[in-house]
C-alpha cells in the first residue's frame, strides 16, 4: 500500500535547495515597498506633507482635502508598483492578520477603466464584520465593523503571486466605535501610559517632557519542517504540532544520510525572506540556529510597539509564505514536538521619548537614577499586582504546553532584576537608601547600578519577566501570539503603578521633602507591598514552584482554563476602566474570544487524536499483527516455536490505545457546559489528560511495530534539518 513516509523521504532525497542568487545590497532595496515619510516628501506638496507629517507623529487627524491629496499620492505611487489593488489590513481578537482587497478601478461613462482612491476610501473600510470573532459585542451591536486608517504605522505594497496590493495599516471597530481588534487596545495603552509617565515626570520637576511611546523588539522562535513530512502528518498540517511521536532515543546521533542538502536549504530561505523584510522596511537584525533540531530564531531591531506590532504580524506572514515557496511547512507553534525546545517570542519592552530618552535606562547621573527608579519601581508593583493578567494575555491551549515545562519560563510570573539591581531594591525596602538620602547624599551609591553588567552571564534564562540592562524582557510569550496582549498589558499596568507614585509623590513632596527623599520614600512603599515578586533564582526548581505560591503569595496559574478568567476579576476590570484602555463590555468579548479558541484549538486536536489513532495506527498495527501471527503459524508448521512477547505486548497495546479513544470520543461528544468556566476545564482536564492516553499507546507502538509499516514521519526525521 502507499506508505506516506516512505513517499516523503523519497522526494526530499530527491530534493535541491532553491536558487537564490546574490542579493541587492541594503541600501537599494531598503523601505522600497514602504509610503515612508520620505516617499511622502516626495510625492506630495510642502503643505500637504506638513500636514500629513503632523499627523504621522501626534495622530491629530488630516483634513478631508488633504486626506483626497495623500490618496491619490499614494495610489500613484502603488500603481507604479505594480498594485491595482489596495486593502486595509486589520487584526482581529484572535492571533490572525485580515484583509479586504478592493479595486482602484472604476469605469467611466465610455466604459472605459479609469482608477481612482479617495481620501474617504483610505480613511474607512468596511469588511464584513460578522466573519469575524467579536465576542459579546455582537450581541450588543449589529454585526457590521468598520476599518480605519492608522497613520501612525506606514502603509506599503505587498508583492504575492496573484500581484501587488497597497496595504493600509488599520484598526477595525463595531458601528458604535468598540474595539474589535488588537490594534486600538495598544493606540489607547500607549496614551494612557504618556498620560500617566508625564504626570510622574513632572513632579520630578522635568520641564520639557515630549510625548512617550513604548518600544517592542520580538525575539521569534519557529521550526522548519520539509513540507513532504508535514504533509504526511494531519496534526502538523491542522494542529500545526505532533499530536503522536515517540522521542529518539537519547543521545542518538542522527543519521544524517538524508539531509545533507537541508541546511543549504534554510540558509536560501532565510535569505530570501529578509530580502522581502527588507523591502517593507523591517529591520530584521539577528538570526540563528536554536537550541533544538530544525529551530531557528529572527529578532528584528525594535521599533515603536504599534509599528513592531504590524511588522510582527507581517513577518509571520511572510515567514509561512516564504517556508512554502522553499518547500517548508514553517511551525510558530509553542510546542510542535513533545520532548523537545518549544518556541517563543521573548517581548522586549521599554518606555521613553525625546526629551528624557530611555526611562528605563539607568543612565549616567542619579538625577536619570531617579527616574529609573521609578520607572522600574512601577513594573514591579505592575507585575505584582497583575501577574494573573500576565499570565492570561499569554494563554492558549498551544502556550500551555511549553510555560512550566522546565525550558521555558514557568507559569508563575516573577520579575528578575540582576544582582545589582536587586540589591538596590532591597536596599530602598530596608530603609538603608532613605537614611542616605536623608543626610542628603545625592548618589545614594546608586552609581553601583550605572556600572550594570550587560553581560549575557548576568541573565536568568529562567525567569518569565526579566530586567536586561535597559528594557525588560517578557519571556513567557509563545511564539504564535500576537504582541499586541502582552504589549497592551504591560503598558496598562505601567499607567497604573505610574499613576499611583504619581498620587504618592504629590503628598510626599506637599510635605517639604526633597525629591531624592521622596522618590525613595514612595519607593519603599512600593517594595513593601510588591517586593515579593523579585526572584533571581532558578525558576524551574520545585523549590520554586513551592516556596512562590506558599512563601510569596504569587499564582501558579498552569492551564489556560485557570489564566482567562483573569479578565473577569474586578481588579483587572477596573484597571483596564480607569485607564480608558478597555470598556467593561470590550473586555468581557476578549474573554469570550479567547475562551472559544482554547475550546476550539483543543476540540479540533482531540478530533485529529481519534482520526489518526483509528484510520492510521490502529490499521498499521494490525497489519503488524497479521505479518506476526502469520510468521508464527509458519514456524510452527516446520515445528519451531517463537515466543509470543513481541504478539503480546502489540496486542495489548493497540487494545488499550483503542480503549483511550472510546474513552476520548465519548468525551468530545460532551456538548452541554454551565457556561465557558466549565466547557475550557472539560478541555483542560478531561480531553488533554485522555489525547495523552491515546498518544503514549500510539507512541509505544511506534516503537515496536515495524519501520516499513509505521505510517507517521518519525521525530527524527522532521527534525534534523539544521
Ligand atoms: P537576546 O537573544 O540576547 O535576548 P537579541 O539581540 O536576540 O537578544 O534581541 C534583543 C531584542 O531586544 C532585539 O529585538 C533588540 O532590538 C531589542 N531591544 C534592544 N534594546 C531595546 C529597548 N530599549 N527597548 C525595546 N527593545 C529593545
Ligand atoms: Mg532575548
Amino acid at each position: 500500500g502507499l506508505n506516506y513516509r516512505k513517499t516523503a523521504i523519497n522526494e526530499i532525497t530527491k530534493r535541491a535547495p532553491k536558487k537564490c542568487g546574490p542579493t541587492d545590497p541594503l541600501k537599494k532595496i531598503w523601505a522600497t515597498d514602504v509610503f515612508s515619510l520620505a516617499a511622502m516628501e516626495e510625492a506630495l506638496s510642502k503643505n500637504a506633507f506638513k500636514a500629513m507629517k503632523k499627523t504621522v507623529q501626534t495622530g491629530s487627524p488630516l483634513d478631508t482635502a488633504t486626506a483626497d491629496v495623500v490618496a491619490a499620492a499614494m495610489k500613484d505611487w502603488a500603481m507604479e508598483k505594480g498594485a491595482k489593488f489596495f486593502s486595509h489590513i486589520f487584526y482581529p481578537m484572535t492571533n490572525i492578520t485580515a484583509e479586504k482587497h478592493d479595486g482602484f478601478i472604476v469605469t467611466n461613462s465610455d466604459g472605459g477603466a479609469i482608477t481612482e482612491f479617495t481620501g474617504s476610501l483610505l480613511i474607512k473600510g468596511e469588511p464584513d464584520g460578522s466573519s469575524f470573532p467579536n465576542g459579546s459585542l455582537r450581541m450588543t451591536n449589529a454585526a457590521r465593523g468598520y476599518t480605519a486608517w492608522d497613520p501612525s504605522s506606514p502603509a506599503y505594497v505587498m508583492h504575492t503571486d496573484n500581484g501587488a496590493t497597497l496595504m493600509i495599516p488599520s484598526v477595525f471597530m463595531s458601528w458604535t466605535g468598540e474595539a474589535l481588534d488588537k490594534k486600538i487596545p495598544l493606540l489607547r495603552s500607549n496614551k494612557a501610559m504618556d498620560k500617566a509617565a508625564q504626570k510622574v515626570l513632572s513632579l520630578m520637576g522635568e520641564t520639557e517632557i515630549a510625548t512617550l511611546n513604548s518600544s517592542c523588539g520580538a525575539e521569534q522562535e519557529y521550526f522548519l519542517v520539509d513540507e513532504h513530512f508535514a504533509n504526511a502528518r494531519p496534526d502538523l498540517v491542522l494542529a500545526g504540532r505532533t499530536l503522536f511521536g515517540a522521542a529518539p532515543a537519547k543521545g542518538q546521533q542522527f543519521d544524517d544520510h538524508y539531509f545533507g542538502a537541508i541546511p543549504a536549504r534554510v540558509q536560501v530561505f532565510m535569505q530570501d525572506f529578509e530580502d522581502k523584510l527588507y523591502r517593507l522596511g523591517i529591520p530584521a537584525k539577528t538570526h540563528h540556529n536554536e537550541v533544538a533540531p530544525g529551530q531557528f530564531e529572527i529578532a528584528p531591531y525594535f521599533e515603536a510597539a504599534n509599528v513592531a506590532a504590524d511588522h510582527q504580524q507581517m513577518m509571520m506572514t511572510l515567514m509561512k509564505s516564504t517556508a512554502k515557496e522553499h518547500g517548508f511547512l514553517c511551525l510558530l507553534h509553542e510546542k510542535p514536538f513533545a520532548g523537545v525546545n518549544g518556541s517563543g517570542k521573548h517581548v522586549n519592552w521599554s518606555v521613553g521619548n525625546s526629551t528624557q530618552g530611555n526611562l528605563l535606562d539607568p543612565g549616567s547621573t542619579p538625577h536619570d537614577n531617579l527616574n529609573f527608579l521609578l520607572f522600574c519601581g512601577a513594573v514591579i508593583r505592575g507585575v505584582h499586582k497583575f501577574g494573573p493578567l500576565l499570565r492570561a494575555v499569554i494563554a492558549s491551549a498551544a502556550n500551555d504546553h511549553r510555560l512550566g515545562a522546565n525550558e521555558a519560563p514557568p507559569a508563575i510570573l516573577s520579575v528578575y532584576l540582576g544582582t545589582q539591581l536587586e540589591s538596590v531594591f532591597n536596599d530602598i525596602k530596608e530603609g538603608k537608601l532613605l537614611e542616605k538620602a536623608k543626610g542628603g547624599l545625592m548618589d545614594l551609591g546608586l552609581s553601583q547600578i550605572l556600572q550594570f553588567e550587560r553581560d549575557p552571564g548576568d541573565r536568568n534564562r529562567t525567569s518569565p519577566f526579566a530586567f536586561t540592562g535597559n528594557r525588560f524582557e517578557f519571556r513567557a510569550v509563545g511564539s504564535s501570539q500576537s504582541v499586541s496582549g502582552p504589549l497592551v498589558a504591560m503598558n496598562t499596568m505601567l499607567a497604573d503603578s505610574l499613576n499611583w507614585i504619581a498620587e504618592k509623590l504629590e503628598v510626599v513632596l506637599a510635605k517639604g521633602e526633597d525629591k531624592t527623599a521622596a522618590v525613595i520614600t514612595v519607593l519603599q512603599e512600593l517594595m513593601e507591598e510588591h517586593g515579593n515578586v523579585i526572584f533571581g533564582g532558578d525558576g524551574y526548581s520545585s523549590e520554586w514552584h513551592r516556596a512562590a505560591v506558599e512563601e510569596r503569595g504569587l499564582k501558579n496559574i498552569p492551564t489556560t482554563a485557570d489564566a482567562l478568567p483573569a479578565f473577569k476579576d474586578p481588579s483587572v476590570v477596573e484597571l483596564f476602566k480607569s485607564t480608558g484602555v478597555l470598556s467593561p463590555a470590550e473586555l468581557a468579548s476578549r474573554f469570550e474570544v479567547y475562551a472559544e479558541q482554547y475550546v476550539l484549538s483543543i476540540e479540533v486536536e482531540a478530533k485529529l487524536v481519534v482520526g489518526m489513532a483509528s484510520t492510521r495506527i490502529y490499521p498499521a498495527t494490525i497489519q503488524y499483527l497479521d505479518s506476526l501471527a502469520s510468521a508464527a503459524t509458519n514456524l510452527s508448521k516446520l515445528n519451531i516455536s517463537i515466543s509470543h512477547n513481541s504478539i503480546d505486548t502489540v496486542v495489548a497495546e493497540t487494545d488499550a490505545m483503542m480503549a483511550a479513544v472510546t474513552k476520548l470520543q465519548a468525551a468530545i461528544d460532551i456538548e452541554e457546559f454551565d457556561s465557558e468556566e466549565a466547557h475550557m476545564d472539560h478541555c483542560a482536564k478531561v480531553l488533554c489528560p485522555l489525547m495523552l492516553e491515546v498518544r503514549t499507546h500510539a507512541d509505544a507502538l511506534e516503537l515496536i511495530v515495524s519501520d516499513d509499516l509505521w505510517p507517521l514521519a518519525k521525530y527524527q526525521e522532521m527534525l534534523f534539518i539544521k
